[in-house]
């Protein structure tokens, strides 16, 4: 598989473009992907909408106006790690086995948590919360509040790859899942939809509800698509119990 040299050999004007392109259409995907595939399973009768409320009015168009603010910023800044590579602070591996790239993978998936729970629960503290407000307007979410973040917010929350490319020469590819599968993940942490409803709180598969929990009541659940940060730190908060 391509080693990702092709990548350092653009130009920041390129790096830029690919990351608009990349970006923009991530977020329109899994918009439009989450959207048709809730629809359907409700049709089905398989799982559950969390919150049944209508929206706000002009909901979805603030999310969209949001949301492009954050695509720009997370394009434009693709050029943070190509920079890092570009002055050597960082590098690719050339080559990586099946495994290893597994091994990257689902340790960045680890970060991601860690990082995302950091990050969010400064974004609850009194200093920062007034950044945060702006994507918890979407009280009843939908997969479009995604990416819908103050640019202060989008700028902390972006930055997820950068530190483990200062401490370890990932494969490109391994970087490269993190924002797919980061979408695919917070995508369905924000479908407003009860996948399983018969798994625990915990249970990985029960990430939409965790983070319908938080948008329905903030103190709380600030992790992102697992459940051992908030365990660890105890901000762990239940869904309150009744049928499911
Ligand atoms: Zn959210
Ligand atoms: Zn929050």
């Amino acid at each position: 598989m391509d080693t990702g040299s092709w990548f350092v050999q653009l130009d920041a004007w390129q790096v830029m473009a690919l990351g608009l392109v990349f970006f923009g259409s991530l977020y329109c995907l899994g918009g439009w992907g989450m959207t048709a595939l809730t629809r359907s399973l409700a049709r089905r009768g398989i799982g559950r909408v969390l919150d049944a409320r209508a929206l706000k009015p002009d909901q979805l168009r603030r999310e969209w106006r949001q949301s492009l603010h954050s695509v720009l910023i997370f394009g434009i800044g693709m050029v943070v790690p190509w920079g890092l590579l570009q002055l050597g602070w960082a590098q690719l591996a050339p080559s990586a086995s099946a495994g290893r790239i597994a091994l990257e993978i689902a340790a960045l998936l680890v970060w991601n948590d860690v990082h995302f729970w950091l990050n969010h629960r400064l974004l609850h503290t009194r200093r920062l919360v007034r950044f945060h407000g702006d994507h918890h307007r979407s009280v009843v979410t939908t997969p479009w509040s995604t990416y819908s973040f103050h640019p202060i917010e989008a700028i902390m929350l972006g930055n997820i790859i950068l530190l483990p490319m200062l401490v370890h020469d990932f494969y490109f590819w391994s970087l490269a899942s993190v924002p797919v599968l980061s979408l695919l993940l917070n995508v369905i942490g924000h479908a407003n939809y009860d996948f399983f409803p018969r798994v625990s709180d915990t249970h990985p598969l029960a990430a939409s509800r965790r983070h319908h929990l938080h948008h329905a009541r903030p103190a709380g659940n600030y992790g992102f698509a697992l459940a051992f940060m908030d365990q660890l730190m105890r901000t762990r908060v239940e869904s309150a119990p009744g049928p499911r």
